[in-house]
């Protein structure tokens, strides 16, 4: 039952007020066939639509089996045009880009009816209509008549109370308009009708009621219902658009305007294609300087040596410089590398730990030790001391002082080659150098001649060694092969005197006799020209040789002496307990090393070596930490950074265009709903909610955006082909630019979300257009 009291509607136009409706009272059985009759402009599609909740009424009021709507919401006339309402207009407004069948579905659509129920509710409607063989096709396939059938049928698919019929046969001839009228007055069988017709001989034909409308105003009824109170029996079900149903609508609506829709997404992928062209070139440079890095740079070992720089304290707490020269005063501090200078305490558990390293990550451990070897060579059948070191003879550095400095040039120019963990993996000689002459060394007493990768061996060095030689000696390989020398053990070394100093002995030959033969066995240099030399020029041999050495001598008598005193055996000097630590080392009493090596085997492979280190570290203090130095992870942190700064400016630039891609959208999605607007209107008549609106609209800018983004990172993978070309003309380097999957994805997601934001104020202007102007629009 539809009652309306005193209802109002003017319209302002400027100055112009124009009452379309001027108190009108009327009530409607719940079934019977109403032609309201009327000339042009006398308010009767007003009346329409404020019945149907196209439009709001000024004043007055409008009852639903009675219910007042007067404290009606948005969404409360939604659903009572979706659910209690069919709409049929004289120009049918069909959407021209859904199928008949996808038409008539449309309104349950939005009341969630489920698919399957959906299809055969408008199925039947179609058949009802006659037009069920026509469903798969297009509305501009179809005549009028047929059209406007089409139109009913989407009217009548959710059996809706109450159809509104405005001129429903304005556009067809006369054959036809019988036609329809014939079916809608089959239609008002058991429901009410409610149609405007300018025919007076068609109401009078079908209709049961006749009313005629002027200036806003009923000016006579043929059939007038009276009714006093009415029970208030009103019902609604809320109605709602899935998000597929939105994405599916829009998607039809773009396959109808493909040209211009590719045009935009190609004109918006612009900034994705930048983008993406940029992370690849990006991408590809950061991999080829892994790459370089990594093969020169990993086999640069990770050195615990006596002290480090522990780089984390260094320069940490910046004050403004305002505020540092107003003081006033000056500090007094050590210098900033003292300051942060670490003692690492190596001591035997810590060896131990290093040694249980995974051989998969680092293989090859190579000990620095201060023992000094007493080393005899013979000349001419005569027994003379000789020496590794590959310091000027000449000069009177120490041997422990020159080990020191090894040590503080990160060991390189050590010549103890590192100790292979797992020897299935690969040993460290083999690795990086190759064999000039003579055998791969195999037992502790084997000692190798290095060469570098010109061939050439430091001449101190070889001159240490008692060889006969000057600048640019060409020696022949097969002298040096097999020469001996001999290791001469602390008792036989030193002599006490009877003070209880000790002073090395003279050489002579049982001394050398009595002593631990060792042998060249090989000649060796770096395998390639840019292979890293990690041994330095001269002499190299085992870590075994010092344990033997140390093993020989931890017993002897000068070590022995050593121990249990604080003074210096051999010079009488006292010491500190650290010099007497070193001394111990010296003279082979202890078999902790001053320094650790440790060769990762890959790139990858030096993070958990790193985390492998860092984990003894953990929980202790301060002091007992050992500070590890990683030369190589601060030469890639440096090119790395730099890159990235780079692309950054790049990707800023590139951005740009994003935005620029962005605004496209947005006027995309302007004219669509511009275009669009009738098509709002039908759905609104059909109850669809401002939130469906917005997500029709919404839909679209999503699949434009997804398509603009596939597009944008489609062409942009293409485009490495030619540029890696160019590259590989200009630098030689082969797949630069490389496309990383997962920014791709980004670079979808981002055109997608950056897609939505330009399209959503435009969606939301055609959510909040009124639908009673929306279908009266042409
Ligand atoms: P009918 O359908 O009987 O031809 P309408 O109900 O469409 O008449 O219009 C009634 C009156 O209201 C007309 O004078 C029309 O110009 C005016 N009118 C309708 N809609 C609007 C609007 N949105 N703005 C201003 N005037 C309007
Ligand atoms: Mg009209």
């Amino acid at each position: 039952m539809l009652q309306l009291k005193d209802i109002r509607k003017s319209y302002h136009l400027g100055d112009t007020v124009t009452h379309a409706l001027d108190d009108v009272s009327i009530s409607f059985r719940d079934q019977e066939f109403v032609a309201i009759l009327g000339p042009s402009g006398s308010g009767k599609t007003t009346i329409l639509n404020i019945i149907g909740g196209l439009d709001r009424y000024d004043s007055g009021d409008l009852i639903i089996n009675g219910k007042s709507t007067k404290n009606f919401k948005e969404t409360d006339w939604d659903a009572y045009r979706n659910n209690t309402i069919g709409f049929i207009f004289q120009n049918y407004n069909l959407i021209s880009h859904l199928s008949i069948i996808d038409n008539v579905e449309l309104g349950m659509n939005l009341s969630g009816v489920p698919a399957k129920e959906r299809h055969e509710k408008a199925i039947q409607a179609l058949t009802e209509v006659g037009l069920k063989e026509h469903m798969h096709k297009n509305p501009n396939q179809l005549s009028g008549g047929q059209m406007q059938r089409v139109a009913i049928a989407r009217a009548i698919a959710n059996d809706p109370d109450i159809l509104l019929c405005d001129e429903p046969t304005g556009a067809l001839d006369t054959v036809t308009s019988v036609q329809i009228m014939k079916l809608i007055k089959k239609l008002s069988k058991n429901r009410l009708v409610i149609m405007v017709t300018h025919n007076p001989e068609l109401a009078k034909e079908y209709a049961t009621r006749i009313v005629n409308f002027q200036d806003g105003k009923i000016l006579h009824d043929s059939d007038p219902y009276q009714v006093n109170e009415v029970k208030d029996t009103f019902n609604l079900k809320r109605t709602k658009m899935s998000y597929w149903n939105a994405i599916k609508l829009s998607f039809t609506n773009i396959m109808t305007k493909k040209g211009r829709t590719i045009l935009t997404a190609f004109a918006s992928s612009i900034g994705i294609i930048s983008i993406a062209v940029v992370l690849s070139i990006s991408n590809g440079f950061q991999k080829q300087i892994d790459t370089t890095m990594s093969k020169a740079l990993a086999k640069y070992p990770v050195a615990i040596t006596a002290t480090a720089t522990d780089m984390t304290a260094m320069g940490n707490r910046k004050e403004s410089d305002k505020n540092v020269k107003n003081r006033g005063y000056v500090t007094a501090k050590p210098d900033e590398a003292e300051q942060n200078t670490h003692i690492n305490k190596i001591t035997e558990a810590y060896v131990n730990y290093v040694k249980k390293i995974n051989p998969n990550y680092a293989n090859n451990i190579s000990y620095q030790r201060a023992i000094s070897l007493h080393l005899l060579g013979l000349k001419n059948g005569k027994a003379e001391k000789v020496q590794f070191s590959t310091t000027d003879p000449n000069s009177n550095q120490s041997v422990s002082q020159m080990r020191s400095q090894a040590l503080s040039s990160m060991g390189i120019g050590s010549s103890v080659f590192p100790t292979t963990l797992n020897k299935n993996k690969g040993n460290f000689l083999k690795q990086n150098y190759q064999l000039l002459s003579g055998t791969w060394p195999t037992k502790a007493t084997d000692l190798v001649i290095v060469a570098d990768n010109k061939n050439t061996v430091n001449i101190n060095a070889l001159k240490n060694l008692g060889l006969n030689v000057k600048n640019n000696s060409k020696i022949k390989l097969s002298s040096l092969i097999g020469k001996e020398f001999s290791v001469v053990a602390n008792d036989d070394y030193y002599q006490k005197l009877p003070t209880g100093m000790f002073i090395p002995k003279k050489a002579t030959s049982s001394m050398y006799n009595n002593g631990t033969k060792l042998r060249i066995v090989a000649v060796i240099r770096p395998k390639s020209e840019d292979s890293m030399q990690l041994l330095s020029s001269g002499v190299a041999y085992s870590d075994k040789l010092t344990q033997k050495i140390i093993n020989e001598n931890k017993n002897s008598a000068i070590v022995k002496a050593q121990k249990k005193t604080n003074r210096n055996v051999m010079t009488g000097q006292a010491m500190t307990a650290t010099e007497k630590k070193q001394m111990m080392q010296t003279l082979g009493g202890s078999s902790i090393p001053t320094g650790i090596m440790i060769y990762p085997n890959n790139f990858d492979a030096k993070d958990k070596v790193l985390d492998y280190l860092d984990k003894w570290n953990k929980g202790k203090s301060k002091k007992n930490q050992i500070v590890y130095t990683d030369m190589s992870s601060a030469v890639t942190k440096m090119t790395g950074g730099l890159l990235n700064g780079v692309t950054t400016i790049l990707i800023a630039f590139a951005a740009i265009s994003l935005i620029t891609s962005m605004i496209m959208i947005g006027i995309f999605t302007y004219t669509s709903v511009l275009e669009r607007t009738k098509e709002i209107g039908v759905l609104k008549a059909l109850g669809a909610r401002k939130r469906d609106i917005t997500r029709v609209f919404d839909a679209e800018t999503f699949i434009l955006g997804v398509f603009a983004g596939v597009l944008g990172v489609g062409i942009g993978y293409l485009l490495t082909f030619p540029i890696n070309t160019v590259i590989y003309n200009i630098t030689d380097l082969a797949n630069v630019a490389q496309l990383n999957p997962l920014h791709a994805l980004y670079l979808i997601i981002i055109s997608t979300v950056l897609t939505l934001i330009g399209g959503h104020l435009p969606a939301r202007m055609a959510a909040k257009k009124d639908a009673a102007i929306a279908l009266r629009s042409e």
